[in-house]
C-alpha cells in the first residue's frame, strides 16, 4: 500500500475564500468575518457565547430580579454545592492570555529566569537519547514512603535537592496486590498487601533495601532546595507547631528536621556519578532547578528555620526525603511548553507530530491532518506490533471532539457538496475520500488508504495527475488536502430516506412544591422569555429553525398548546403517566417568533398557576417519554431540557427509591452506588437515541436524587447534566442562568452516528463518552455538542508498517441545527515505530490521563474501587518500567527515570487516584460522585487536565498593572503564603483563598472591610470597588469563567476557616484527608513498583 507520505503543501483555503466549484464554504455557525452580520448569540466558531458579552439589541440580558420571588429560607441541610459545573474551555488550549506569562521572583517556586545562577540540574541529570526524549531522573534518598514527608530545612541559593536513591522496600502505600480487569494486564507485580488504602500508619520499620540505595556523597544529608524562610503553610511536616492547617502533617515526633546545609549558598556538590552528563536545561526546567530568594515572603512563623541554621532538636539520622522542588513540576512543564510552542502555529502537515500541550495557546493550520482541537492521541508514534504495545502498556487512544469549537482565527471545516452522487467512498471499507487516498492509473482509480481496495474514480470526479502522482486539483478540494471537512449528505444518509425536518427543543419544567418554593420556576420562566430569542441558528440565518414546546409536571404532565392563532395558551393534562401519550400535535411545537405572544403569556402564567401547589412528588421517566413521543410525532430530532428537583418517587414507570448508602464505600458493593437502580432508563434511552432525542438534565436537589440513575438517559443520548444542590435563587441564579444560556445556545448536531475507521493493522475496540452503541462500531449520539468528546481505544490486529504509518478517519453523520444532514470527516495520520523509545518520545501525558481517568471511572461500575485504583497504579508502573528497561540509558537501579514526555504521569495519575470518584472524602455525597463520574466521561483533554490538577494563581505577587494571568503555583499548601491571596479553579470550582496575614490594604481593596476577621466566610461575590486590585481580581475571575464551559461559582475561603478543608481538598500535591497520597509519597511508591517490576 502506498499512502501519501508527505504532507500536502499549504492548500489555498485561507481566510479569503476562493471559489471552489462543487462545494461551498461552510456556514455552519458562521465564519467570523467582516461580511457576517453580527449575531446576537455565540457563533459556532466565535468567542464565548456569553450573554453578557454580546447583548442583544434592546433586550436586557440581566437576570430578572423583580420577578424572582424571595428565596425560601427553610432549606434541608445540604452539602456544599461543590459540583455544579464542569469545565470545558472555550479555549481548549489553556488560558486565554496570549501574552507569555511573566514570572516574578517572589511568586515562583523555582526556575526563574531571574535567578539563573544556581541552576545545577545539569550536574545531576542524565539525558536521554535525544533532547526531545530526555529522561527525567529523580534520585531519591532513602525516604519514608509511609506518607510523611520529612522536613526540609531551607537553604539559600540551592536549587537542587540532594541526589538520593529510593529506599524501595518500605512503604505502606495502598498496594497493588489486587489486580483488576485491565486488558493486556500482566500479573500483578505486587503481592504484599499493606492494610487499607485509606489509613496507613507510617511503617518505618522496614529498612531500605541496601541494593537499591545509592549513598549520597555526603553521607546522607540532603541538600535542601528551598530558599527563603518557610511559610506557615508550607508542608514541611517536621515543624511541629504553627501548622494547624496542614492536614497532611504527620505526627510531629515522626518528623525530625532534615539535615541541612549550613554552608554558604552554592551549587550542590556533584553527588552522583558523572555518568549523568549535562542535561538540557530547557527540557528539564521543572526538575530541580534553583529557586531564587523570595524576599517578598514575609512573616516567617515562630520557629521557622532560617538559612544555614537548624533550630530543630537533635535527632537520629533523619530519614532522607524527596525534595518537592526536585520532582517534576506541572507548572514548569506547562510554562516551558508555552514558551517553546506557543508562538508558532501548529501546522498539521507532518505525520505523527505531537501537538503543543492543551495548556498552551496556539493556532492550528490544517494541512492534511485534523487539528488537535478535534483529535488528540495518547501517542503519535504507535508500536508496529501488538507485542511491543503490550510490553509498553501505553494505551493507544484518541480523544475525539468532532464538533469542537475553534478560535475565531481558525476556519471551520468547509462543506463539500458532491450533489446527488454524494461523498466519494471506498467501495469496500466505506472510508470517505481523504488526502491519504492514492490515485493511480492516470487518475482513473484510487487505492484506499485504509483497506487497500482499488476503486474506480467516477467520471464526474476524474482529474489528471501531476508528475508526482497527485491530482492537479488536490488543493482545490478540501477532501484531498485538509484533515477536516464536511460533506453534504444525500438522502441515502437520512432516516427512512427522508431529509430531516428541523429539530425541536422541549422545555420540561418540574412544578412540584420544591421547584416553586425555591423560586426556580419563576426564575426559569422569566429567563426563557428572552432566551428563546437565542436558539442556535446556522450561519447567517435570520432566525433559528428550531421549534419549541413546553411541558410542566409533578405527578402528572401538563402539555401546552401555544399555537400562534390562540389568544391564550391551552393546557392539557395527562395523568396516565404509565402509558404516556402526547395529547396534541398541532400547536405543541411552534416557531418562537410566530407564537411569541402566546409563549410569553404561558411563561407568565406558569409560576402563578402552580404558586400554591402542595404536590411534592414527581415522576421522571414519563417526562422523558413524553418529550420523546412528541418528537416522534413531529418526525424530528431534538433536545429535551429537563428541570428537575427530586427523587421521582411517584407511582410511575422509572419510579425510584432512596438507596443511598455510604456504608458501601470501600466494600465490594460500592459499585452499586454508580449503577442505575433500574434498567428502565436504559430502555428509555435506547428509544430516545432511535428518535434523535437528546436530554439535557438540570437538577436542583435538596437531598439524594440518585444521579446515577437519573443521568442514564442524558448520558446515553449525548446530553449534559447540571447539578445545583440546595438551589437558592439569590445564591445560585447567576450560575444556573449562565449554564442555561450557554446550554440552550450551543450548536448541537442531532441524530448523529460516528464511526472511526483505521488503516489495516489497528482497530477501534473501545469507546468512552456520552453516547449509545448498539453494535461494536457505531457510536450513536442523539445529540452531540461542541463540548463533548468521544474517546476511542485502539488495538492491534496486525502488524503495522513504519513506512505507511497508521491512519484514523472519524466520520460523524449528523443533522445540523437547521435540519441539514451532513458528514463531518476528521483524518489523522500517525507514525509507527519498531523502537520503544520512539513511542515514549511521542506520547501525550495529558491525553493518557484523560483516557486512564475515563477507563477507571467506567471501571467502578463493575469492579471494587480499590481494584480500579490498583489497576491504574500497576499500569503506570508497567509503562514506566518498560521505559526504564528498554529506553533509558544505563544507570543505577536506585534512580527513578521518567521519560521526558511522561514525567508528569505520576503526579497526574495520583490526582486521578485521589479524586472523589476513586477515593471520596467524607463530605462527598454519592450523588456528587456519580455526577463527576458522568462529567469526566465526556471531558476533553484540557478539561481533565485542569480538573485533576487545579490551577492555583497567586494574586498579589505580580504587579497590579499586569494584565496577564499571574503564573500559577503548584497545588500544594507549601506554596501558599499567608500574606497572599490565591485563586484556585478546576473547571468546576473556583475558590478565593485569603491568607491570615494579608495586608490590611489588600483586604480593604478587595473586600471593602478593614480587617481579615471582617471578611465574611463563604462569600461568593466580591464587592465591585473602584480600585486597581479589585478590578484586576474581578477581571481575572471573569476571564477564568469565560474559559470554562460551566459557570464556576466563587467561594471565598479564609485561612484557618472551616471552609478551608474544602479548599485544601484541591491542593492535590498534598496528602489528602481521605487518604490520598501526596505527590512525593506517590512518586516514591511508583518508584518502588517500578523496581519490583524490573527485578
Ligand atoms: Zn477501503
Amino acid at each position: 500500500m502506498n499512502v501519501n507520505q508527505s504532507a500536502p503543501p499549504v492548500p489555498p483555503f485561507g481566510q479569503p475564500q476562493p471559489i471552489y466549484p462543487g462545494y461551498h464554504q461552510s456556514n455552519y455557525g458562521g465564519q467570523p468575518g467582516s461580511t457576517a452580520p453580527p449575531t446576537p448569540y455565540g457563533a459556532y466558531n466565535g468567542p464565548v457565547p456569553g450573554f453578557q458579552q454580546t447583548p442583544p439589541q434592546g433586550v436586557s440580558r440581566a437576570p430578572p430580579s423583580s420577578g424572582a420571588p424571595p428565596a425560601s429560607t427553610a432549606q434541608a441541610p445540604c452539602g456544599q454545592a461543590t459540583y455544579g459545573q464542569f469545565g470545558q474551555g472555550d479555549i481548549q488550549n489553556g488560558p486565554s492570555s496570549t501574552v507569555q506569562m511573566q514570572r516574578l521572583p517572589g511568586s515562583q517556586p523555582f526556575g526563574s529566569p531571574l535567578a539563573p545562577v544556581v541552576r545545577q540540574s545539569s550536574v545531576l541529570q542524565p539525558y536521554g537519547p535525544s533532547p526531545t526524549s530526555a529522561e527525567v531522573t529523580a534520585q531519591l534518598a532513602g525516604m519514608q514512603i509511609s506518607g510523611a514527608v520529612a522536613p526540609a530545612p531551607p537553604a539559600s541559593g540551592l536549587g537542587y535537592g540532594t541526589p538520593t536513591s529510593l529506599a524501595s522496600a518500605s512503604g505502606s502505600f495502598p498496594n497493588s496486590g489486587l489486580y483488576g480487569s485491565y486488558p493486556q494486564g500482566q500479573a500483578p507485580p505486587l503481592s504484599q498487601a499493606h492494610g487499607h488504602p485509606g489509613v496507613q500508619p507510617p511503617q518505618r520499620s522496614v529498612p531500605p533495601q541496601p541494593s537499591s540505595f545509592i549513598p549520597p556523597a555526603s553521607g546522607g544529608p540532603r541538600m535542601p532546595s528551598v530558599t527563603g524562610p518557610l511559610l506557615p503553610g508550607q508542608g514541611f511536616g517536621g515543624l511541629p507547631v504553627s501548622q494547624p492547617n496542614h492536614v497532611s502533617s504527620p505526627p510531629p515526633q515522626a518528623l525530625p528536621p532534615g539535615t541541612q546545609m549550613t554552608g554558604p549558598p552554592g551549587p550542590p556538590p556533584p553527588m552522583h556519578s558523572p555518568q549523568q552528563p549535562g542535561y538540557q536545561l530547557q527540557q528539564n526546567g521543572s526538575f530541580g532547578p534553583a529557586r531564587g530568594p523570595q524576599p517578598s515572603y514575609g512573616s516567617p512563623y515562630p520557629g521557622a528555620p532560617t538559612f544555614g541554621s537548624q533550630p530543630g532538636p537533635p535527632q537520629p539520622l533523619p530519614p532522607k526525603r524527596l525534595d518537592p522542588d526536585a520532582i517534576p513540576s506541572p507548572i514548569q512543564v506547562i510554562e516551558d511548553d508555552r514558551n517553546n510552542r506557543g508562538s508558532e502555529p501548529f501546522v498539521t502537515g507532518v505525520r505523527g507530530q505531537v501537538p503543543p500541550l492543551v495548556t498552551t495557546n496556539f493556532l492550528v493550520k490544517d494541512q492534511g491532518n485534523a487539528s488537535p482541537r478535534y483529535i488528540r492521541c495518547t501517542s503519535y508514534n504507535i508500536p508496529c506490533t501488538s507485542d511491543m504495545a503490550k510490553q509498553a502498556q501505553v494505551p493507544l487512544a484518541a480523544v475525539i471532539k468532532p464538533l469542537a469549537r475553534l478560535p475565531p482565527e481558525e476556519a471551520s471545516p468547509y462543506v463539500v457538496d458532491h450533489g446527488e452522487s454524494g461523498p466519494l467512498r471506498c467501495n469496500r471499507c466505506k472510508a470517505y475520500m481523504c488526502p491519504f487516498m492514492q490515485f493511480i492509473e492516470g487518475g482513473r482509480r484510487f487505492q484506499c488508504c485504509f483497506c487497500s481496495c482499488i476503486n474506480d474514480v467516477p467520471p464526474q470526479y476524474f482529474q489528471h495527475l501531476d508528475h508526482t502522482g497527485k491530482r492537479v486539483d488536490a488543493y482545490d478540494r478540501p477532501e484531498l488536502s485538509l484533515g477536516s471537512y464536511e460533506f453534504l449528505a444525500t438522502v441515502d444518509y437520512c432516516k427512512n430516506n427522508k431529509f430531516p425536518s428541523s429539530p425541536a427543543f422541549i422545555f420540561m419544567i418540574d412544578v412540584s412544591y420544591n421547584a416553586i418554593r425555591t423560586g426556580l420556576v419563576r426564575l426559569l420562566c422569566e429567563e426563557l422569555k428572552s432566551l428563546l430569542d437565542f436558539l442556535p441558528r446556522e450561519g447567517r440565518a435570520e432566525e433559528s429553525a428550531i421549534r419549541v414546546g413546553f411541558v410542566t409536571y409533578n405527578k402528572v404532565l401538563h402539555f401546552y398548546n401555544v399555537k400562534s392563532s390562540l389568544a391564550q395558551p391551552q393546557m392539557m393534562v395527562v395523568s396516565d403517566v404509565a402509558d404516556m401519550f402526547v395529547p396534541l400535535l398541532d400547536g405543541f411545537l411552534v416557531n418562537v417568533n410566530e407564537s411569541r405572544a402566546v409563549i410569553t403569556s404561558l411563561l407568565d402564567q406558569i409560576p402563578e398557576m402552580f404558586a400554591d401547589t402542595r404536590e411534592t412528588e414527581t415522576v421522571f421517566a414519563p417526562v422523558i417519554q413524553a418529550g420523546m413521543e412528541a418528537l416522534k410525532a413531529a418526525e424530528c430530532a431534538g433536545k429535551l431540557f429537563l428541570f428537575h428537583t427530586s427523587l421521582p418517587i411517584a407511582e410511575a414507570p422509572g419510579k425510584l427509591k432512596n438507596r443511598d448508602d455510604r456504608k458501601l464505600i470501600n466494600t465490594d458493593k460500592e459499585k452499586t452506588l454508580f449503577q442505575p437502580q433500574t434498567g428502565a432508563y436504559q430502555t428509555l434511552a435506547k428509544e430516545c437515541v432511535a428518535q434523535g432525542c437528546c436530554v439535557d438534565l438540570f437538577l436542583f436537589p435538596n437531598q439524594y436524587v440518585d444521579v446515577a440513575t437519573l443521568s442514564v438517559v442524558p448520558q446515553l443520548t449525548g446530553g449534559s447534566i447540571y447539578k445545583y444542590a440546595c438551589f437558592q435563587v439569590e445564591n445560585d441564579q447567576e450560575r444556573f442562568l449562565s449554564d442555561l444560556r450557554r446550554d440552550v445556545q450551543k450548536i448541537v448536531g442531532f441524530d448523529a452516528v460516528m464511526r472511526v475507521r483505521t488503516s489495516t493493522g489497528i482497530r477501534a475496540v473501545d469507546f468512552f463518552g456520552a453516547f449509545y452503541m448498539s453494535n461494536t462500531t457505531d457510536v450513536e449520539l442523539a445529540g452531540l455538542d461542541g463540548d463533548k468528546t468521544v474517546t476511542v481505544e485502539f488495538k492491534h490486529d496486525d502488524r503495522l508498517n513504519e513506512e505507511s504509518g497508521a491512519l484514523l478517519q472519524c466520520a460523524l453523520l449528523y443533522t445540523s441545527c437547521a435540519g441539514q444532514r451532513r458528514l463531518r470527516i476528521h483524518n489523522l495520520a500517525l507514525n509507527c515505530c519498531t523502537q520503544l523509545a520512539d513511542l515514549y518520545r511521542n506520547c501525550e501525558t495529558d491525553t493518557l490521563i484523560n483516557y486512564m481517568a475515563k477507563f477507571a471511572y467506567r471501571g467502578v461500575l463493575n469492579s471494587p474501587v480499590k481494584t480500579v485504583r490498583d489497576t491504574l497504579i500497576t499500569q503506570c508502573a508497567q509503562i514506566l518500567a518498560c521505559y526504564r528497561k528498554n529506553c533509558a540509558s544505563p544507570s543505577s537501579a536506585g534512580q527513578l527515570i521518567l521519560p521526558e514526555c511522561m514525567k508528569l504521569l505520576p503526579v497526574y495519575l495520583n490526582c486521578v487516584l485521589k479524586s472523589d470518584v476513586l477515593q471520596p472524602g467524607a463530605e462527598v455525597t454519592t450523588d456528587d460522585r456519580a455526577y463527576v463520574r458522568q462529567l469526566v466521561t465526556s471531558m476533553d483533554v484540557a478539561e481533565t487536565n485542569v480538573f485533576f490538577y487545579p490551577r492555583l494563581l497567586p494574586l498579589t505577587k505580580s504587579p497590579i498593572e499586569s494584565t496577564t494571568e499571574p503564573p500559577a503555583v503548584r497545588a500544594s499548601e507549601e506554596r501558599l503564603s499567608n500574606g497572599d491571596i490565591y485563586l484556585l479553579e478546576n473547571g468546576l470550582n473556583l475558590f478565593l483563598w485569603v491568607g491570615a496575614s494579608v495586608q490590611q490594604g489588600v483586604v480593604q481593596s478587595l473586600f471593602n472591610v478593614s480587617s481579615f476577621s471582617q471578611i465574611s466566610s463563604g462569600l461568593s461575590v466580591l464587592p465591585v470597588l473602584d480600585n486597581p486590585l479589585s478590578t484586576k481580581v474581578r477581571g481575572l475571575i471573569d476571564s477564568l469563567r469565560a474559559q470554562r464551559s460551566r459557570y464556576m461559582k466563587l467561594i471565598v475561603v479564609k485561612q484557618e476557616d472551616k471552609l478551608e478543608m474544602l479548599f485544601k481538598h484541591f491542593l492535590v500535591e498534598d496528602k489528602s484527608l481521605s487518604g490520598g497520597a501526596s505527590y512525593v509519597d506517590f512518586l516514591c511508591h511508583m518508584h518502588k513498583e517500578i523496581r519490583q517490576l524490573l527485578s
